[in-house]
């Protein structure tokens, strides 16, 4: 294979400064007991800025912040202006794609190539789609009027930290309500540079708040009394916890959870597009997405072309600099992140799955690992029944389509699959039958502001995107 040049993404457009306060009331505030903690670059290990840490304190003044302005102000505002809002909003984030997407890939670890031509722009699209519906909510079809329900508690991660952000915000603020947003301890900064562009937009004071800080100030956030609405995209784990701890309460709730996908490719699938897909399902983002195609079943005749020719192609895929516009694959986005793929990973091995990876310088420095499969895989294996949430995907085989429903269908999770065939009657029998939030045919982890995204069983509950984003901030 021949070696690229490298082309690296200048980090001159960003600006990081060296620490950041909380985003209340419309103005950067120190914490009320001045701590603080440190966000690195994933990719080399240097510290980029100091992040202040919310307490209880600090988080009170953030829902009252929010509270405020939502009596004050945003509930009182016509739909047509809060919408002038969130267009502003949108422009100025396509007018600062660069910069945001370089900003995102310094502090994610996720390739400029995704940051700039996934991320950003879906951002953008997010914020334009819910401006449209903010003034006509009554024609939306939940009836005459529909009311915001009022403070809205987001807590994010960090696999995708401005898009999730992107889906919180926009559908709170376009059906009138404010709200306070945590985003992942080891990815704040494009959510503060979120709140420098509300400050750009003229956005109200309070209407949007940014609480820094780790799973404790995400607690207080959610368990706190002033709030009437809770977004949270996160780990089952974590998700569990958030609805035992609300239970009984009047707050709505939204939960996105983990996930376990299947992709399943049939014998008449087109093989070299069916690969395209295995790959961009498990190895985009590092996999480091919610509902990556982490268990690839394919049919048994077709195993072993679909096999080799999924080995070539991970053999020419480029791991390394994320600002580097050739890399496909970036680097893992913390050690805490690392340590589990490897667990995880070193279990597949142990319980007798076979382990394969190309051959792939990793750099010195920061968090990586190189793609990897694992074949001979039983779905008895904790590499097929638990999240990893890196770059490893596991490989099973099926006969028949009814075995492949029930392989797939067969975790406590479902977010999302993929069904990979050349027969359209096939993709919708399968479609049927499939218990997941989303179905692809013939493609993978494709997203769009106005497609509803959402799980069944231990995915989660509510939908994001769409009208039904909407519903979900919203008294109806
Ligand atoms: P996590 O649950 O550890 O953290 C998510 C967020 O919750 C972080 O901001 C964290 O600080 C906060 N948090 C932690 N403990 C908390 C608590 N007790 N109360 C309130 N907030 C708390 O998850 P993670 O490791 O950051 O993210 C990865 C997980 O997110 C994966 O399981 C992935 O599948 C899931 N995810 C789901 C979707 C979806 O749409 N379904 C999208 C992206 C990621």
């Amino acid at each position: 294979m021949f070696e690229y040049a490298p082309a690296p993404e200048s980090r001159a457009v960003v600006d990081i400064k060296p620490s950041y306060g909380l985003f209340i009331d419309g103005k950067f505030v120190d914490p009320a007991d001045g701590t603080s903690f440190k966000t690195i670059n994933p990719a080399s290990e240097e510290v980029l800025a100091e992040i202040s840490e919310a307490g209880q304190a600090d988080v009170d003044r953030a829902v009252a912040a929010a509270r405020k302005a939502y009596d004050k102000v945003w509930s009182k505002m016509p739909g047509r202006d809060r919408a002038k809002y969130l267009y502003r909003i949108a422009r100025i984030i396509q007018e600062r794609g660069r910069e945001i997407a370089v900003l995102e890939s310094l502090d994610n670890g996720k390739p400029i190539r995704e940051s700039r031509d996934v991320d950003i722009p879906l951002v953008a699209a997010h914020f334009f789609y819910y401006a449209g519906w903010a003034d006509k909510l009554d024609h939306a079809g939940f009836g005459p009027s529909p009311r915001a329900l009022g403070v809205a508690a987001q807590v994010i991660p960090w696999n995708f930290p401005l898009l999730m952000l992107s889906w919180k915000i926009a559908p709170a603020l376009a059906a009138g309500n404010t709200v306070v947003l945590k985003p992942a301890e080891t990815t704040p900064l494009t959510a503060l540079l979120f709140a420098e562009i509300c400050q750009q937009a003229d956005l109200p004071p309070g209407v949007v708040n940014i609480v820094t800080g780790a799973g404790e100030t995400g607690r207080s956030l959610v368990e706190h009394a002033g709030v009437d609405k809770i977004a949270f995209t996160g780990s089952t784990e974590v998700g569990k916890a958030i609805a035992r701890s609300v239970a009984g309460s009047r707050k709505k709730v939204t939960l996105e959870l983990g996930g376990k996908a299947a992709n399943v490719v049939f014998e008449d699938a087109p093989i070299d597009q069916a690969v395209e897909g295995i790959v961009n399902g498990i190895f985009f983002n590092q996999g480091h997405v919610c509902c990556a195609g982490s268990r690839l079943l394919v049919q048994e005749s077709v195993y072993e072309p679909v096999l080799a020719s999924l080995k070539r192609r991970m053999a020419r895929l480029r791991v390394g600099d994320p600002l580097d516009k050739n890399t496909d694959i970036g680097a893992i986005n913390s050690a805490a992140q690392l340590d589990r793929i490897r667990t995880l990973s070193d279990i597949g091995g142990e319980e007798g799955a076979e382990r394969w990876s190309p051959p792939c310088d990793l750099p010195d420095h920061g968090f990586w690992f190189a793609p990897t499969i694992f074949t001979g895989v039983t779905q008895a294996h904790r590499i097929a029944r638990e999240e990893i949430f890196g770059p490893v995907l596991s490989v099973l085989t099926f006969r028949t389509p009814a075995e492949a429903v029930e392989k797939a269908n067969n975790t406590p999770y479902g977010l999302s699959a993929g069904v990979w065939t050349d027969k359209g009657s096939r993709i919708l029998w399968m479609a049927d039958r499939l218990r997941a939030g989303v179905v692809w045919a013939n493609t993978f982890n494709k997203f769009d502001p106005t497609s509803p995204f959402g799980g069944y069983k231990e995915s989660g509950y509510g939908r994001e995107g769409g009208r039904h984003g909407l519903e979900a901030y919203l008294d109806v």
